[in-house]
């Protein structure tokens, strides 16, 4: 992310200590622990943020969670783990569910002792003090850039998707019999003002699944929006555990003989989901409808070598076309990726609507 060096890494999940931490007092030995306002309101605001929650307590499970039910927080949490074992394990085991980098794992816990092994342990991870738990809202790890209605959202998006990997891990069946079972439904839309900023975010978040690792910002793509020579495509996708929100974003610009992919990005959330290659495919299918060419611009980075093998297998090649000298140079070691396209078969493992490009 070269446009955000200044700024530090965001926090994407922060774990807290129950006792005398979340709550005033020691569970096991009061039943009636409370929640003060000022740390039921960092939970809310932070969650709104985008900012997941999770629980790592030494405490009786059944005893602690039916608490959390009680004061109504319980849903606030995505992952909990309540037991008796080391705190860094946990901290550890619910980074690893989430399939987050440990520095964007926070913890909060009031014994200096356990915020000391989880240092030693996971060093990346951040670790605060319970007496610090009201000034989390105004320290900058916490505070994203840009907020949109699926930063809100985002919480509801990963409970669903920890269900969704809970039953893949016990389902039998090969791949794709198991993503069809999901009932998978992609939706390509021409954006709209309102979409702008989930496009923005997705260009800075999505560093593994960007084909360019530019980042359009949030007045580039505006601009875009009017101009009938470019297309600013949404993708959002949804499945039988509910929606994924808007999950990839397409910048097309039309040429007389070729369009141009100047833009591929797709959350990385999906990426078992086969979304890159939907797209892809939808792409060419319009292209080869217009009979136009594709031109797809890559630029290698150290994250994305994903994306240069969903082109490959999409069949885009290095190649000397006429249709490139519409083009400007691309410049910064971007590689032109040429495609002949065909007409293609609709995908087999989700259910696709997409607005007509050809008209
Ligand atoms: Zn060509």
């Amino acid at each position: 992310m070269p446009d955000h060096k200044n700024t530090p890494t965001l926090v994407k999940c922060l774990i807290w200590d129950l006792d005398n931490t979340l709550w005033r007092g020691v569970l096991l030995e009061n039943d009636e622990v409370v929640v003060p306002d000022a740390i039921r309101d960092v939970i809310v605001e932070l969650d709104a943020r985008g900012v997941l929650h999770a629980v790592s307590s030494k405490n009786d499970h059944d005893l602690a969670w039916e608490r959390l039910r009680e004061l109504g927080l319980a849903d606030y949490f995505v992952a909990a783990r309540i037991g008796w074992g080391r705190k860094s394990d946990a901290v550890r085991e619910i980074a690893g569910l989430l399939e987050f980098a440990e520095r964007t794992v926070a913890f909060i816990d009031d014994q200096a002792t356990e915020r000391a092994e989880v240092e030693f342990h996971l060093p990346e991870i951040r670790c605060y003090p319970a007496e610090r738990a009201t000034e989390l809202p105004g320290l900058p790890e916490f505070t994203p850039v840009s907020h949109t209605a699926d930063s809100g959202r985002r919480r509801t998006m990963y409970q669903a998707n920890l269900r969704r990997n809970a039953e893949r891990a016990e389902y039998q069946g090969p791949d794709a019999e198991f993503l069809r079972s999901l009932g998978l439904r992609l939706t390509v839309a021409r954006a709209g003002e309102e979409d702008i900023a989930r496009a923005e975010e997705l260009t800075v978040r999505t560093s593994q699944m960007n084909a360019t690792g530019v980042h359009y910002s949030d007045a580039d793509l505006r601009a875009l929006l009017t101009d009938a020579h470019h297309e600013v495509l949404v993708a959002s996708l949804s499945d039988r555990f509910g929606s994924h929100g808007v999950i990839g974003i397409v910048l097309v610009a039309r040429h007389a003989s070729s369009w141009h992919l100047k833009l591929l990005a797709t959350s990385c959330r999906v990426m078992s989901f086969g979304i890159g290659a939907a797209l892809l495919g939808w792409i060419a299918d319009q292209a080869a409808r217009a009979e136009v060419h594709l031109i797809a611009d890559f630029r290698r980075t150290d994250r994305n070598r994903i994306m240069e093998v969903a082109y490959r297998f999409a069949g885009y090649e290095q190649q000397d076309c006429g249709c490139a000298q519409e083009l400007a140079p691309g410049g910064n070691n971007i590689e032109r990726l040429h495609l002949k396209p065909v007409r293609q078969e609709p995908p087999v493992t989700l259910a696709l609507a997409a607005p007509d490009l050809t008209g």
